[in-house]
């Protein structure tokens, strides 16, 4: 039995159904099918039966519909169906519709390819060119039957492109992977948490200004016969040694800044000494270095695209850093030129004893930051009641506050700080790195980090290096990218730095010496 609704919305369909982004496939033609002809409410009929009326029509006109076998289908959509139709030869299609139901169709033969671009509005071969013809016919008036196909086909695209917009392609997974290959690591040294070895191990050492000065190896093998493993233990994994002092007190536990206190002399908690033998420390050095060289080696033959990185970077070398000394305040921003992502670390007057000059809100809230970018990402710290501030000015900058990563701040012990040194209600323990964007940056590498960084505590206010790193792969290494209230220690190549501590000047970039030069002159003059 031929099923003449079926035959018809071939016919009428046909050019679109063999086309992009159907491409004849059985699923999606069903989908097509029981959306335009079968009256709603109709579940009963199912793909399987679609599939027999499919099989009926293509066996009682032979070569009307061509299929072919897609092996690809069954693993992809894990999908019993592994045809999908090749062609469709509308003229047989047409004939055995006059033998079924003679004369009903002279008209409609003749007219048929008209008949299906109606059905279909969206007739050009092009994905695109079809979505825009259905976006503008939504809006047309149709009469029922028109608009309801018209609805279908519509739905069906949308979804189509929304499948296609939210597949995550293979070259983004792959770049990902390989980029993962080729980031520099270097071997986790673990740490022992036997309070036993601690102990021993302290009765060892000599220890001279809060420093190891020398081990008594005699004493090693008394230890190991009094705990079997001591020895070995000692040359794979990092130790801790208590650094006691007349004024310790046990009873207190650690103290929670352990070898950042600032009063090691007079803190009365207990703080430890790190324990790592020299063969280690020469062993894990050179395995990393080892390690960096097969991946430098494996770096300059990649010659294609990887996740935020275009085929020139395997050849093309970093801007050595470059750095500024200068007083932002009286700074004429437009010297730096424009930039992919910027850091800024402004120097918040937070009340707190800080070891570098301050600016009060208002100068920080004046600086000129609309001026550095186009488009792109700025990353600012702030602490206090400077995160209500920072995220105003970041509005006021011309940008999106789209995230807030935050520093969870761990100790030498790599344990989270308990008792941070600033907070008036809570102790604060991590810290607010505001995410702000700017215009609509396509380029930007999106879902590769976290918005979370856990890192040891090092100089007051010195940040983590993790950062960089991120920063690197949302924009690329070889962005242009600025850090602003930098210190020495910030310089690194592909990023210029600017701060009133910076030991003088390095520029590389001619255009930026040139402007620099004549902002230098005008301001002398
Ligand atoms: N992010 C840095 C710490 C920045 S601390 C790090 O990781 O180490 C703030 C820095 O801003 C200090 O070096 C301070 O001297 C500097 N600073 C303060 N006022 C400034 C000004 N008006 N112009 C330039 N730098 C300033």
């Amino acid at each position: 039995m031929v099923n003449l609704e079926l035959l018809d919305f071939l016919i009428e369909s046909h050019a679109q159904l063999v086309a992009e982004p159907v491409m004849g496939n059985m699923e999606d033609l069903f989908v097509l099918y029981k959306g335009i002809y079968i009256a709603s409410g109709d579940d009963s009929y199912s793909l399987e039966r679609f599939v027999e009326d499919i099989d009926s029509i293509a066996n009682t006109s032979k070569g009307s519909i061509v299929f072919e076998e897609n092996r690809l289908l069954s693993i992809e959509k894990s999908s019993h169906i592994t045809k999908y139709i090749k062609l469709i030869d509308v003229y047989l299609l047409n004939l055995l519709h006059e033998q079924l139901v003679p004369s009903s169709r002279v008209n409609r033969t003749k007219n048929s390819k008209t008949d299906a671009v109606e059905c279909a509005p969206a007739s050009s071969s092009n994905l695109m060119d079809r979505l825009m013809v259905a976006l503008d016919s939504a809006i047309e008036i149709k009469s029922d039957i028109e608009s309801r196909k018209e609805k279908v086909w519509n739905h069906y695209l949308f979804s189509k492109l929304d499948e296609l917009l939210t597949t995550n392609v293979g070259s983004n997974i792959l770049g990902k992977e390989r980029a993962m290959h080729n980031t520099p690591v270097a071997e986790f040294i673990p740490i022992c948490a036997n309070t036993e070895h601690s102990s021993l191990l302290s009765t060892l050492l000599y220890i001279v200004n809060n420093k190891i000065v020398s081990m008594q190896t005699t004493k090693l093998s008394k230890c190991e016969a009094q705990c079997p493993g001591f020895k070995e233990c000692l040359l794979n994994n990092i130790h801790y040694v208590s650094n006691l002092k007349p004024q310790t007190d046990l009873t207190l536990g650690d103290c929670s800044y352990l070898d950042t206190c600032h009063k090691l002399s007079t803190c009365r908690y207990v703080h430890y000494l790190q324990y790592i033998p020299q063969s280690l420390k020469e062993r894990v050095s050179k395995e990393s270095q080892e390690m960096n060289k097969i991946m430098e080696t494996k770096n300059s033959k990649i010659s294609y695209y990887t996740h935020g990185e275009c085929c020139s970077s395997s050849f093309k070398t970093l801007l050595p850093p470059q750095w500024i000394c200068c007083d932002v305040r009286k700074f004429d921003f437009r010297v730096l030129g424009k930039f992919s992502a910027v850091i800024a670390d402004p120097a918040w007057n937070i009340h707190m004893n800080l070891p570098y000059g301050t600016c009060n809100d208002i100068e920080l809230l004046e600086l000129p930051l609309d001026q550095l970018q186009e488009e792109g990402v700025l990353f600012l710290w702030v602490t206090g009641r400077a995160i209500e501030l920072g995220k105003e000015s970041l509005t006021n900058w011309g940008y999106e506050v789209v995230n807030e990563i935050a520093w969870i701040k761990t100790n030498q012990l790599s344990r989270t700080i308990v008792t941070g040194r600033t907070g008036h209600w809570l102790n604060h323990s991590k810290e607010h790195l505001l995410v702000g964007i700017k215009g609509k940056p396509e380029w930007i590498n999106r879902n590769i980090d976290l918005d979370l960084i856990v890192s040891i505590t090092r100089e007051t206010s010195r940040k983590p290096d993790e950062l960089y790193g991120m920063v690197e792969r949302m924009v690329g290494t070889h962005a242009r990218k600025l850090e602003i209230f930098g210190r020495n220690h910030n310089v690194r190549p592909g990023w210029l730095t600017i701060g009133n501590q910076l030991t003088g000047n390095c520029i590389h970039e001619m255009d930026v010496q040139e402007r620099y030069d004549s902002f230098l002159n005008s301001a002398s003059a």
